[in-house]
Order: C-alpha cells, then structure tokens, then sequence
C-alpha cells in the first residue's frame, strides 16, 4: 500500500527566543513528520514586522541547529512573500469574499459591544459596500458551524460569522495578518499536517474558511497542549518566558515529557529521536 504523503512544518513567530512552549511545538512537529517518513519544514513568520525581529528568528534557527532538527528545505520567510498574499488577497476581493472596510475601532464599538472570542465582533458596517477610504481588508464569513477533527483532543467546533465576525486579512497599517499568511504559506509549500500549540485551535475555523473559500485542501491539525508558567499564562516573550538553557538535551527531554511520554534518558540528540519516533508511532498509531 502507498503511503500517503505527509509534509509537516514550525512556523515560529521571532518576537523573542525560541521557549519550552515553543520547543514542545517544534519538537511534536517534527517528531510526527518524521514518524510519519514524511517531510519536515521550517517557515519563520515574521509578517507582523513591528513585533518581530532578525535578531530573534536568527538565534531561533540556531537553536533548532543545535537540536539537530533540520528543515528538508530552505527555510521560508514571510517577509519575502509579500506578493504572493498580495496575489492570494486579489483573488478574494474578486470573488466577493472579502472586502475593504473603513471601520475605525471606536466606530466599530460605537455600533456593536458585542465581544467575541477575539475582542469585539465586526457589526458588518462595510459588508455592503465601503463608506469611505477603505483602511482594512476583512473576510467575510459565514455561520455554517466548522468543525476541526484534532489528532491530540476532541472535535472543536466553532461559528465563526456570529462568534468571531468578519475578521482582518490585510490590516490597517498595511501589514498582513497571520490568518491569510499561514495558509497561504502552508498550502504553497503542500504541508498536509499542522502540528502546533492548543492556542491556536481557536483559529483553526477561520482559516479552514479562508481554505474553503479559495477551494484549497484543509491539512490534518494536531493541537498540542500548551506549556503553563506558574501563573498558569501560556509561556510568550509578554509573560517572561526564560529561554532555553544550554543543556538542550535536558530541555528536549522535559518537553518530551510534557507532550506525555517518559523520559527516554538518551545521552546525546541523536540517539533520542530514533526512540521518540518509536514511541510516538506506537501512541499515535502511525
Ligand atoms: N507563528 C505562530 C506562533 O509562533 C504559529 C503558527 C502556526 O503554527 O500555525 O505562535
């Protein structure tokens, strides 16, 4: 029997130093792809330019260096693909699914308090057509209920119309927002699985809109369970995230934990992963 093809991928956000949160994501990620003889590869997402830095995608990059994790090809960066989401975002407005809107925030307020997963829900002012210099591009969505089918947790089912709104594709300030961007990039590079934190399972329906809506396959998801601090936040740069220390073995050992497993007691990188893709085939039947 053929096996069925599988190109995985990490897609960092250089706002900081790669953290345990983000060493359990990159380390899932790849432990999968390779479970799965399957592709593995690096993206650094570095759209939101105000947010991120060269410094920190760098010092990223050689962390996964020295894990010994390495991307099967070049590794990708947002920056340079400005055009494509350019391409991408034409295509939408030319099919009517999405629009520009001249919405300042306190007017969006003014019509509607309604808050929804992430802030306040977009009334829908400019669905109809755009009252001035369009300042944003949203999408326009639909209430069909969307259900994300997990590989680690149960069925995650969301409205996004009533509880998300009309969301930003292309921001006021004229950046591009991660929603278009992803999924642009992992259609592109043919990624069939998306492995990642359990923070992002709340925007899985929006891009599997943006998926259907553009007619590209949806990628398997895997939400991975988020690394708390002790104050129960999730791990980021805000919340003082330290970063990894030196022993990176150690580090790979306790994120191995984390995602469930024992640790394996390997004394060096390289003999760590052979057993980990063992263990993780048995546990997630590959
Ligand atoms: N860039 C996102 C982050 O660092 C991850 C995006 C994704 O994996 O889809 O949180």
């Amino acid at each position: 029997m053929d096996k069925e093809p599988y190109v995985g991928r990490f897609a960092p956000s250089p706002t900081g130093r790669l953290h345990a949160g983000s060493l359990a994501a990159a380390l899932a990620s790849y432990v999968d792809a390779r479970a799965h003889g399957g592709t593995w590869l690096i993206r650094i997402e570095d759209v939101d330019i105000q947010r991120c830095s060269k410094e920190s995608a760098l010092s990223i990059l050689d962390v996964l260096a020295r894990l010994e994790m390495q991307s099967d090809a070049p590794v990708v960066w947002q920056t340079e693909r400005f055009e494509r989401y350019e391409a991408v975002l034409k295509e939408l407005i030319e099919n009517g699914m999405a629009y520009g809107c001249s919405c300042s925030r306190s007017e969006i307020q003014k019509a509607n308090l309604a808050l929804g997963r992430e802030g306040m829900i977009y009334p829908g002012t400019c669905r109809a057509g755009v009252q001035g210099a369009a300042r944003a591009i949203r999408f326009r969505t639909h209430d069909e209920p969307i259900t994300v089918h997990d590989r680690w947790s149960f069925p995650f089912t969301q409205c996004v119309e009533s509880e998300v709104g009309d969301f930003v594709i292309k921001r006021a300030d004229g950046n591009w927002a991660y929603q278009l961007a992803v999924l642009v990039d992992d259609h592109d590079a043919g990624v069939t699985d998306v492995v990642r934190g359990a923070d992002l399972i709340d925007n899985t329906p929006r891009q599997i809109q943006l998926l259907n809506a553009l007619g590209w396959d949806v990628p398997r998801y895997m939400h991975i369970p988020l690394v708390l601090n002790d104050r129960q936040e999730k791990l980021s740069k805000q919340a003082g995230a330290l970063a990894l220390s030196d022993d990176l073995l150690e580090e790979t050992e306790r994120a191995w934990t984390h995602l469930g497993f024992e640790r394996i007691g390997a004394d060096r990188l390289s003999a760590f992963y052979p057993v980990a893709i063992e263990q993780w085939k048995e546990k997630f039947r590959i």
